[in-house]
């Protein structure tokens, strides 16, 4: 299909945290419908790997080292592929990390860690990507939410926290900067299997228990965030602008009771 409502051919995107699990397959799916694409981690090695697999011969992506907690590497970065690429188009904010605990063994290191990764350094890039699309009149940037926007999930109350922040941030620059050409929206995944999730996904009770709470009956792969991401860097989302999209299987669509082995 070659629709150009749903195109991203020739658009430049910036992926942070794109060298592997959802960031990596949104790249990937942005390069094989012909974007170009900048993909940046704390890694260069891990980095180089994945553009060596994704680009082949046919898809165009690049890497940039940038840690998102350390705000003087932000404004180089955004620079950086400015000189190179000449624009960003979409800007995707996936960057991000999770220790999972109790409330009461959460260090201060812990809370500053995940808080300046997912929501300081969301809004960091953001904000520089933001000042040169308000200055063109256009853009779209996409942040990687999560199911905690919905309701918080247990032993992980600082993620919770930062992801809540970043719905909410999602939907305040979305009314300041709408008027000035540029969208801002999120996407919410449910349980998808990655570097972050997969050793908690292997344990048989939380296996089933996935399953069992989610209507489509399986774990996300990060594939299934590429449409989401695609619609709203589209023209096909050119009036949708501080919404939450939740992909998720259906998790957060109400609360399966067993009711069937009750009644
Ligand atoms: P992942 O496989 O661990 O990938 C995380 C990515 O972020 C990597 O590319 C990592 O690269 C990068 N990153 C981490 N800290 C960074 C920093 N300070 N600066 C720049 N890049 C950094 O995790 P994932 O599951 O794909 O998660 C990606 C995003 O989706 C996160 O925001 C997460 O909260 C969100 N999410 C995930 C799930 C899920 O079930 N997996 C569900 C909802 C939301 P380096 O480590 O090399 O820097």
């Amino acid at each position: 299909m070659n629709d150009p409502l749903f195109s991203v051919a020739d658009q430049v995107v910036l992926v942070s945290g794109g060298s592997r699990g959802i960031g990596r397959g949104i790249a990937e799916g942005f390069a094989s419908r012909g974007a170009r694409v900048i993909i940046t981690g704390r890694d260069a090695g891990t980095l180089e790997a994945a553009a060596r697999e994704l680009s082949g011969s046919r898809y165009a992506v690049t890497t940039l080292v940038c840690d998102v907690t350390n705000s003087a590497e932000i404004q180089p970065l955004v620079e950086n592929v400015l000189q190179t690429h000449g624009r960003i188009d979409t800007l995707i904010n996936v960057a991000g990390i999770n220790r999972r605990q109790p409330a009461e063994e959460v260090t201060e290191a812990d809370w500053d860690a995940i808080l300046d990764t997912n929501l300081k350094g969301a809004f960091l890039l953001s904000q520089a990507v933001g000042r040169y699309m308000l200055r063109i009149g256009r853009g779209s940037q996409i942040n990687i939410a999560s199911l905690n926007n919905y309701a918080p999930l247990k032993h992980v109350a600082p993620y919770a926290a930062s992801k809540a922040g970043l719905g909410h941030l999602t939907r305040a620059l979305a009314l300041e900067w709408g008027p000035r050409g540029v969208r801002v929206n999120a996407i919410a995944p449910g349980f998808i299997l990655t570097d972050l999730t997969r050793q908690l996904w292997a344990q048989p009770h939380m296996q089933s228990w996935g399953q069992n709470i989610t209507p489509l009956r399986r774990l996300g792969n990060p594939q299934d965030m590429v449409g989401a991401a695609i619609f709203l860097a589209s023209e096909a989302a050119s009036f949708l602008t501080g919404q939450i999209i939740t992909v998720d299987g259906g998790v957060s669509a109400g609360i399966p009771w067993p009711i069937e082995q009750t009644s």
